[in-house]
């Protein structure tokens, strides 16, 4: 049985032919190559160096260059993912909370959250774009635009949660017209968290 894989994930194929289209990132047969069965041993789990793309990003000088190198090699998009997908659930679900138990304090601390997670966007989207860049080459496939999307979604829905929250601080009242649009917010930006996560995840570990 032979080996292909996705030059644009490092998900393995077995089989004769390559796929028509890989099941993890949706890139077409033309990017899977054969895997030498002596090449397949030394292959990690995401495959970094079998993947022959790490374009350089286009705009900056050598620094610039040497700062995204390491951005991208010691990881720093999954590490950074971590602090808003931890803190922005907690944000939703005092939200839900506050409503459920009727405590202003804890909309309080949704909002104290929500202001954590959106300082952290600038640096996890720049670490994701890098990676993007490096090791999947600016692939446009079907995973990439729906998980550019959700992060599109949740970044925009904490922002403007965010700045709602500042001009209105009586938003979460019983009284507050707005309160339901303002709820249903967070659970879309918590939806499309979750959604881009979930394809990270997909991607980093298409393998296992
Ligand atoms: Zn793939």
């Amino acid at each position: 049985m032979k080996k292909w894989q996705c030059r644009v994930c490092g998900y393995i194929h077995e089989g004769n032919e390559p796929p028509e289209k890989c099941p993890i990132c949706d890139a077409d047969a033309t990017e899977f190559f054969l895997v030498n069965p002596k090449e397949e041993e030394d292959l990690s789990p995401i495959a970094i160096d079998s993947v022959p793309v790490a374009e350089k990003l286009s705009f900056g000088g050598r620094s610039f260059d040497i700062l995204t190198d390491q951005i991208y090699k010691n990881h720093l998009h999954p590490i950074t993912v971590h602090f808003p997908n931890g803190v922005l659930p907690a944000a939703v679900i005092f939200v839900v909370l506050s409503i459920l138990l009727n405590h202003n304090c804890l909309q309080e601390a949704a909002y104290y959250n929500l202001i954590l997670v959106t300082l952290t966007l600038p640096i996890v989207l720049f670490s994701g774009y890098v990676s993007w860049c490096k090791k999947y080459n600016k692939a446009m496939t079907k995973i990439f635009i729906i998980k550019i999307t959700s992060a599109a979604i949740c970044s925009s829905a904490a922002i403007i949660l965010v700045i709602w929250r500042y001009n209105d601080p009586t938003i979460m009242d019983a009284t507050s017209s707005t309160r339901w649009l303002f709820v249903l917010i967070n659970i879309v930006m918590l939806a499309a968290a979750g959604l881009a996560g979930h394809l990270g995840g997909k991607l980093l570990f298409s393998n296992r």
